[in-house]
């Protein structure tokens, strides 16, 4: 009879927080097991490379998964190079004492021996699942094998047992189902397939097992004969074990990379682009990435999850890494995986995020280079991209107090006045008129409603170029971006337009002295509802339009108006600008001479038909209606 020992005092510990916390997912203990076993083969092959006594080729090793669903047994083998009692002992004895760690630290550290588990925990994860676990193991070079047993944390035995050849068997003896927990799916083909699949599917050595499927019986089915089925019984192989990323380039097709991404994310859609990264250095990584071709439903709600898969030398360790997209590109699919994360006991959490930090950092850059490329080389898809994730990128610009503006300008597109389709800032910028000091643009509802505003009326007419901003985290963005190539963003309806001649300033200098008492009749008519009436320089053919002194333009009034909880009341200091070429300013100036009541009730229409053209309520219609008939009738 073995003896039983306890483990050591603070494995107890450790055990009983593994079983009960540290994982949030119990399926996991397959991808340890898996992962473990893989390890124990990798260290078997690394010696068969310099050890013909080893008698195994690549081709001969494999991970073998059993389920006995009558004894609730789950069944794990693998012919990698197993383990003596000592080893029993000191891996499976003391929690967190890695034996493969050691391995590569007697191999001098070499960096070809690639190993997932390197903390020494994981194998205890087959408590979360078993209320007994058996390891069978034959250490390579040994004539003995041993049995390592235990039901958890009282303690396990070690004896001597018979097994013929090198590696080792788990066998875990499952939990009774409960009402939370069905224990019994671990033994269900489809179950332990979806699990190889998902966690483990780029494990290098095959995982196998027997699956059972139904085949229409012969002779039977025909249009006399009933169908009759039969079962048949085959071992499969469940791992696709070669991942598609640490494949070369060029021996994949742009079929292939679809066809992935569309298992993979569950997309009907093929992706616009994929990018197939590698990279050395630095950040030591493999990744393939994708960009979909429409924004998934929940794409700008707070439900959207932004993520990629990380992996750890083909073994995925989170299905969804946040930290390796920011947020300016979560729209991006796909997966990265490296070699290089120092993994913490449960694999799910990343312990130093540094190289996390450097692998992201590379890819964010790697996702701008390639967005420039499709701006460049692929207008038509590019466009594409921007309807669907246009909005992000502008966000993007504006998030963060503009940390990442230098690295999305490029991406930025919008509408403008010379083709009334999107453009780039450069292309804006590089077909500038010789003398023109600014990038113009206009904030409204949409290209139409912008195209109609009077204060595009002078700048269009001296053949300046306008962006028609229509959503309403444009004005934001522009306005964090400040410039671009050196050349400052104005808004049309900016106080300070700047784009009159010195005469043409000289004029309206004069022009506006001698109208000051008029304008300020007007004002007073007004009150608080404007901060000044005054002389416009920016129309041509329209009586008067509203713009804004300081930071808040109408369009951002109308945009804080619309958002819940406005409770500031946010809103743009407003000026009302009347056309000194209009005839309805020398109406004004007449009134202000014989009819002051006259001319404050013009006023206030004026400044209602300003707003309406904003696309702005009126604060009073039934006012306004008064006033007008009042006007009509001749009462005023
Ligand atoms: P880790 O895999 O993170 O090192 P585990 O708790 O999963 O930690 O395993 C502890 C140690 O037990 C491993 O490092 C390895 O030396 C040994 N071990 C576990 N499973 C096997 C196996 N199937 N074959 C050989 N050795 C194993």
């Amino acid at each position: 009879m073995a003896e039983a020992k306890q483990f050591k005092a603070e494995s107890k510990r450790l055990l009983d927080m593994m079983i009960n916390s540290i994982y949030t997912h119990k399926e996991i203990f397959l991808r340890e097991l898996i992962s473990n076993a893989s390890d124990a083969i990798d260290k078997l092959y690394f010696k068969s490379l310099t050890d013909d006594g080893v008698g195994l080729k690549k081709d001969d090793f494999q991970i073998y998964i059993e389920a006995d669903k009558d004894n609730g047994v789950l069944k794990i083998t693998d012919n990698g190079i197993g383990m003596t009692a000592e080893e029993l002992e000191n891996n499976l004895g003391t929690i967190a004492n890695s034996g493969s760690l050691a391995f590569k630290n007697e191999n001098g550290g070499a960096d070809d021996i690639d190993i997932i588990g390197q903390f020494g925990v994981g194998f205890y994860s087959a408590f979360m699942v078993a209320k007994e676990v058996e390891v069978r193991s034959k250490a390579y070079g040994s004539d003995k094998a041993y049995l390592w047993k235990s039901s958890g944390v009282d303690g396990y035995t070690i004896e001597e047992c018979e097994k013929d050849s090198v590696g080792t068997e788990i066998t875990l003896t499952l939990k009774d189902d409960t009402d939370d927990e069905n224990y019994s799916d671990y033994l269900m083909q489809w179950k332990l397939k979806s699990l190889v699949k998902k966690y483990s599917d780029y494990i290098r050595f095959p995982i196998k097992m027997e699956m059972e499927h139904d085949h229409l019986k012969e002779g039977t089915g025909t249009d006399d004969i009933p169908p009759e089925y039969e079962t048949h019984t085959a071992v499969e192989t469940l791992n696709s074990m070669v991942p598609l990323w640490r494949k070369n380039k060029s021996e994949i097709t742009d079929e292939e990379y679809n066809k992935f991404y569309r298992e993979k994310f569950y997309d009907y859609n093929e992706p616009l682009a994929h990018i197939h990264a590698k990279a050395e250095g630095t950040a030591t990584y493999d990744a393939l990435l994708y960009i979909p071709s429409q924004a998934p439903m929940d794409y700008y709600t707070k439900e959207y999850e932004k993520g990629l898969q990380l992996f750890s030398s083909g073994v995925l360790i989170m299905d969804k890494c946040g930290d390796l997209l920011p947020d300016h590109f979560s729209f991006v699919k796909g997966l990265a995986d490296s070699q290089d994360l120092s993994l913490n006991i449960s694999r799910e959490m990343l312990q130093h995020d540094r190289q996390l930090k450097l692998i992201a950092k590379s890819l964010e850059r790697t996702v701008k280079n390639e967005l420039k490329k499709m701006l460049t080389n692929e207008r038509e898809k590019y466009e594409k991209f921007w309807k669907a994730f246009g909005l992000q990128i502008k966000f993007g610009v504006y998030n963060g107090y503009g940390a990442n503006k230098e690295l999305l300008k490029d991406l930025l597109m919008f509408h403008s006045s010379f083709e009334k389709k999107l453009v780039t800032l450069d292309e804006y910028v590089s077909r500038m008129k010789e003398d023109q000091k600014y990038i113009y643009y206009a904030a409204g509802e949409s290209v139409a409603q912008i195209d109609c505003l009077p204060q595009t009326e002078v700048i269009k007419d001296k053949g300046y170029e306008i962006l028609y901003l229509t959503e309403s985290v444009d004005e934001f963005a522009v306005q964090m971006l400040m410039n671009y190539e050196e050349k400052q963003f104005k808004s049309v309806s900016a106080s300070d337009l700047d784009i009159e001649t010195p005469e043409e300033k000289e004029e309206t200098k004069k022009l506006a002295e001698d109208s000051k008492d008029m304008f300020s009749c007007i004002k007073e008519a007004l009150g608080d509802k404007v901060r000044e009436v005054r002389l416009s320089e920016r129309l041509k053919t329209h009586p008067c339009c509203l713009t804004n002194e300081g930071q808040i333009s109408l369009d951002m009034e109308k945009t804080f108006a619309s958002m819940p909880g406005n409770e500031h009341n946010v809103k743009a200091e407003k000026v009302l600008e009347i056309n000194p070429n209009h005839d309805i300013f020398k109406t004004l100036q007449k009134l202000n001479e014989t009819d002051k009541n006259k001319l404050a009730a013009y006023g206030k229409i004026l400044y209602a038909q300003a707003l309406l053209i904003e696309g702005m309520p009126v604060e009073d219609p039934l006012a306004l209606s008064e006033l007008l008939c009042d006007l009509m009738t001749d009462k005023q």
